[in-house]
């Protein structure tokens, strides 16, 4: 079997007077995992020409969730609720997409995923959704809650890609945001929102597979939608010869 290797993107953890860590977390790469793919952790300092030679040899790109994204990389100006920015982390990812784009890559993004294939396209963000959407619903539910919170209802375009992987257009998510899509990246369609309005899915139209979420699926692999979306693009880097473990696996 030639199992596809998946790039997961990570964040550093700086301190003053400790060295700096790369990490996330463990549910992504669970998810990978379960789903059939090797993970490839992808640290943040890699440069443009170190970040194609790995996009070369990956078969599928996971953008993980983190921190804001920096306002100026998509013309905002920086409001007080902005926080935890990584320059380094956002040009790489930045350039990850693009290259993943061009290069017909699948990719899948998550949380703060679906903001970075957004801007990489050209799309803006609300920097802080409380504070500048009008009658939104609450989508920060966190750090004090659990992760696997329902938080709100979505619903998904019928003919999205995502409901047909889901096969339902409505369901319950997660939801650890506090920033938002705003005006949707160049290519970009939405495929779901929540009650608000806000955009929780896109997809590159023509894309084998680029579809972005603004809730965690990782972390509520009870749900046969999270399921069948880390299958589905796992299954769209075309070298799994062997279905997904992953039903297998959750169920004990
Ligand atoms: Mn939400």
């Amino acid at each position: 079997m030639k199992a596809p290797l998946i790039g997961i993107t990570t964040f550093r953890r700086i301190k003053e007077g400790q060295v700096t860590q790369h990490a996330i977390s463990e549910m992504y790469v669970q998810a990978v995992v379960r789903a059939g793919g090797v993970p490839v952790l992808i640290p943040v300092e890699l440069k443009q020409a170190e970040a194609e030679v790995l996009t070369a040899r990956l078969d599928g790109l996971l953008l993980s969730g983190g921190g804001d994204i920096h306002p100026e990389r998509y013309g905002g100006k920086p409001h007080p609720k902005v926080g935890s920015v990584d320059d380094d982390r956002d040009e790489l990812e930045i350039n990850l997409v693009q290259l993943a784009v061009e290069a017909g890559l699948p990719f899948l993004g998550i949380c703060r995923g679906i903001q970075v294939i957004n801007v990489a396209l050209g799309g803006t963000l609300y920097q802080d959704i409380a504070t500048q959407c009008e009658h939104p619903i609450r989508h920060a539910y966190y750090p004090d809650w659990p992760r696997d919170l329902r938080a709100h209802g979505m619903k998904a375009e019928p003919d999205s890609q995502l409901a047909k992987i889901a096969g339902s257009t409505a369901f319950e998510v997660n939801s650890l945001h506090h920033q938002g899509l705003r005006d949707i990246g160049d290519g970009l369609r939405a495929a779901a929102w929540a009650p608000d309005g806000l955009v929780e899915a896109v997809e590159l139209v023509g894309h084998p597979f680029g579809i972005g979420v603004q809730w965690h699926p990782e972390c509520i692999l009870d749900a046969p939608e999270s399921v069948a979306l880390f299958a589905a693009f796992v299954q769209a880097t075309g070298t799994s010869s062997q279905p997904p473990l992953f039903c297998s696996l959750i169920a004990k």
